[in-house]
């Protein structure tokens, strides 16, 4: 057989199906593949129902039901000032994972250098690659994984065409300060380049902090597309829904992708969410406080354990170093030997990074029911004291 494209043929499966699986197997308690564990608003679901029973049923518009685009506007007016076109600034994907691919296809072309901030999300090298960019990654370390102007000098260059930028930051729980967007906003402009935010987490921040859009930053608006998605709205990840936001000249080159990727999405899940953003923004501003609190809740236990937890502003995610707790392995055999001993899955770091990775810091998912992470920490006390 003639070789396969080995962007694809050569990759494992992602880390995410992989500890899943692993979880399922032993029985353990799933802190790994962020999902939460209860679904979104019956509203939303309701009206999804009713829309399946009732139509339509058949293709919704390439760029996405009507009903939605104009919400997503309102949506970005209301909460960063962002003023979008419904009509031809805004398109709706089949989750945050088709946006990503489409911008990434309908922006970048062969040759074209695309900046990774690492650890960075496991979707954004792959494509890249398979559209002909290359992947020029900064590692930022932890515990502030600070983005620092040397980073994006050693990498932005004349063949930089975009970068990835995901705020708040899976799996780091980063949110990206105002000096750092700043800076990303500088060397977009001296070096005439895009940003692809990867904005899925946007209303998951804590500590009383808010999430800014790149976009909002001056000159940032036409170089910004800006992803989002329902499922970390609306914790119903299951329904991939997702979108992309940014002026009509970039989106147009996205939804030429979109239509060749997916074409369009589900019409009773647009029609839902878009119900869910006019009506339901308590949601996943409660959301935020109980994660938060999920959030210290994990830390305080986990620290209590042996393990140093690492500051976590944002995200579904709590990034913990496993140097305290003298194992003997890398960080993919660590979390492999806790999901089938200690029966608690988490997720290595190390698959974040291109090269030579950390070796001792392991992802937490704490966007689940309180009772199952208490039992997760019943699990980890067990096994950790002996
Ligand atoms: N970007 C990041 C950083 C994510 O964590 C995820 C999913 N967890 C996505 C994109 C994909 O979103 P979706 O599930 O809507 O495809
Ligand atoms: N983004 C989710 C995570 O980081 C997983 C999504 C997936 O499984 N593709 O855990």
């Amino acid at each position: 057989m003639k070789p396969l494209n080995p962007t694809f043929a050569g990759t494992g499966t992602t880390i995410f199906s992989v500890m899943s699986a692993l979880a399922n197997q032993h029985g353990a308690v799933n802190l790994g593949q962020g999902f939460p564990d209860t679904d979104g608003p019956l509203a939303l679901r309701e009206r999804a129902a009713q829309a399946l029973i009732e139509g339509p049923n058949q293709y919704p518009p390439m760029m996405g039901v009507e009903s939605l685009r104009q919400a997503l506007a309102r949506h970005a007016e209301r909460f960063y000032d962002l003023n979008y076109d419904w009509r031809s600034e805004i398109v709706v994907t089949s989750g945050g994972t088709e946006a990503l691919t489409a911008s990434i296809m309908g922006l970048v072309k062969p040759g074209d250098e695309v900046v990774l901030i690492e650890p960075a999300y496991d979707s954004y090298r792959p494509v890249v690659e398979a559209v002909g960019g290359i992947a020029k990654p900064i590692r930022l370390s932890a515990p502030g994984w600070e983005l620092t102007e040397q980073a994006l000098a050693a990498v932005f260059s004349e063949k930089t065409k975009a970068i990835m930028l995901n705020s708040p930051m899976n799996p780091a729980g980063k949110v990206f300060t105002e000096a750092e967007l700043v800076l990303v906003a500088k060397f977009l402009i001296k070096f005439d380049a895009l940003a692809i935010c990867d904005e899925v987490y946007e209303h998951l921040t804590f500590d009383g902090l808010k999430h800014k859009p790149l976009a909002t930053f001056p000159g940032m608006r036409d170089r910004c597309v800006r992803v989002g998605s329902a499922g970390k709205m609306f914790s119903l990840t299951g329904w991939k829904v997702g979108w992309v936001e940014g002026p009509a000249a970039l989106i147009g080159a996205v939804a030429k992708a979109h239509q060749f990727i997916t074409f369009t999405t589900p019409n009773a899940l647009q029609i839902a969410v878009a119900h869910g953003i006019e009506t339901a923004e308590d949601f996943f501003l409660n959301l935020a406080k109980e994660l938060e609190g999920n959030r210290n809740y994990l830390a305080r236990e986990l620290k209590d354990i042996g393990f140093n937890p690492l500051p976590a502003q944002g995200t579904y995610f709590l990034t913990t170093d496993i140097s305290g707790l003298r194992f003997n392995g890398s960080d993919v055999e660590f979390c492999k030997h806790m999901t089938e001993q200690a029966r608690v899955a988490a997720i290595p770091l190390s698959v974040f990074f291109t090269g030579e990775a950390p070796q001792t810091l392991v992802r937490f998912a704490f966007c689940k029911q309180r009772h199952v992470l208490e039992e997760a920490v019943k699990r980890l006390r067990t096994h950790f004291a002996k």
